[in-house]
């Protein structure tokens, strides 16, 4: 069992996991849509995602393009741990998507 090369961890927030996935697996994001994630893509630099708000703290995001490469301020805020804050933009769109209603809170 290997590692896919493409699959990172980033931090949005105080508590956000997730994750880079890999055009090849289309199939998956089907799965993770009727698991509660729903399509999402940051307001200012347009890097697309899959959202899953599982509290009002604890938010799941699946990248579906590299957010380094579309959002300069993800990019600038990269690390060696791959452990970044995200950029305002994005966690201001999660936040928008979770008040028009888009994004619902599964709230444990
Ligand atoms: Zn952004």
């Amino acid at each position: 069992m290997t590692a896919r090369a493409a699959t990172g961890r980033a931090e949005v927030g105080r508590a956000v996991t997730g994750r880079v996935v890999p055009p090849e697996t289309l199939a998956d994001q089907r799965l993770y849509l009727e698991g509660g994630l729903r399509p999402l893509a940051c307001q200012t630099c347009g890097t697309r995602m899959l959202v899953k708000k599982n509290s009002l703290q604890h938010t799941s995001v699946q990248w579906l393009s590299d957010p380094a490469a579309s959002c300069p301020e993800f990019a600038a805020a990269v690390g060696p741990s791959a452990l970044v804050a995200g950029c305002g933009a994005l966690r201001d769109s999660i936040q928008a998507a979770v008040r028009d209603g888009t994004l619902e809170v599964a709230d444990g």
